[in-house]
C-alpha cells in the first residue's frame, strides 16, 4: 500500500529539514508545500497566538490538497524583555527583517543584561489537519539562555544566540546531531509522534 503523504505547511528549509529528521522512521511519505506545488500559498500570520497562527497555516494548505498537514509556528520569549520578541520573531526588526538583522536588534536590547539573567525559552506550536480534517495541536518547550555574541555555523534563525540549558554552546555550535534531540521543535515532535504512530496502528 502507498504510504500516506504528510505535507508541511512551510517553506523555510531549515524548519523541515528539521522535522523530516525528528520524523524520521514513522511510516509517511513527508513533503513540503513547495514539493506538492503550493509554493505560491504563503498564510498571513496575524493571528495573536503561535497556535493561531499554526492552525491558520494547516488549514490554508489543506484545503488544497489531500492528505495530512502539518504546520510549526516557533517564538523565542525572553524573560527580560517581557516575553519579547515572541510571536513577533520574525518580524522583530521589521516586516522584511533578516535573521541577521533580528539577532542583532535583540543583542542590543539585552546591552546591559547579564549572563546569568538572560533566560528565555523557545516555544512551538504544531498543528496537524488530519485526514477527516479534525485538528490537533502539539506544544514543545526549550528554556535556555541569549549568548553575549553571536556564535556557530548553523545559522537559523536565532540559533546563533541561543544556549540550551544544560550546554555551554548555542544552538547553532551544537548542530543537529544535539539541537534535533533537545529542541522546542523536536519535543512538540515526539508527542506528535505518539499521536502519529497510534493513527497508522488504527489502519
Ligand atoms: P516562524 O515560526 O517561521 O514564524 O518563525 C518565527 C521566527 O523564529 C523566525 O525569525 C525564525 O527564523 C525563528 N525560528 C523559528 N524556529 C527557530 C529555531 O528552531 N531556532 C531559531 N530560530 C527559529
Amino acid at each position: 500500500m502507498d504510504k500516506k503523504k504528510l505535507i508541511l505547511a512551510s517553506g523555510n528549509k531549515h524548519k523541515i529539514k528539521e522535522i523530516k529528521n525528528i520524523l524520521d522512521g514513522l511510516n509517511l511519505e513527508i513533503i513540503s508545500k513547495d514539493e506538492v506545488g503550493l509554493s505560491q500559498i504563503d498564510t498571513i500570520e496575524d493571528e495573536n497566538t503561535l497556535e493561531g497562527n499554526a492552525i491558520k497555516k494547516a488549514k490554508e494548505i489543506s484545503e488544497h490538497i489531500q492528505g495530512l498537514v502539518l504546520a510549526d509556528d516557533t517564538g523565542l520569549f525572553v524573560e527580560k524583555l517581557n516575553g519579547e520578541p515572541g510571536i513577533y520573531s520574525a518580524r522583530y526588526s521589521g516586516s522584511n527583517a533578516s535573521d541577521l538583522d533580528n539577532n542583532k536588534k535583540l543583542l542590543k536590547n539585552l546591552e546591559y543584561v547579564d549572563f546569568n539573567e538572560r533566560n528565555a525559552e523557545f516555544r512551538t506550536v504544531i498543528a496537524i489537519v488530519l485526514e477527516d480534517k479534525t485538528i490537533k495541536t502539539l506544544i514543545g518547550i526549550c528554556k535556555g539562555k541569549i549568548a553575549l555574541e553571536r556564535k556557530g555555523d548553523n545559522d537559523f534563525g536565532y540559533d546563533p544566540l541561543f544556549i540550551p540549558d544544560g550546554y555551554d554552546k548555542t544552538f547553532a555550535e551544537l548542530g543537529p546531531e544535539i539541537k534535533d534531540k533537545i529542541s522546542h521543535r523536536a519535543n512538540a515532535l515526539k508527542l506528535l509522534r505518539i499521536e502519529l504512530e497510534g493513527l497508522l496502528k488504527d489502519e
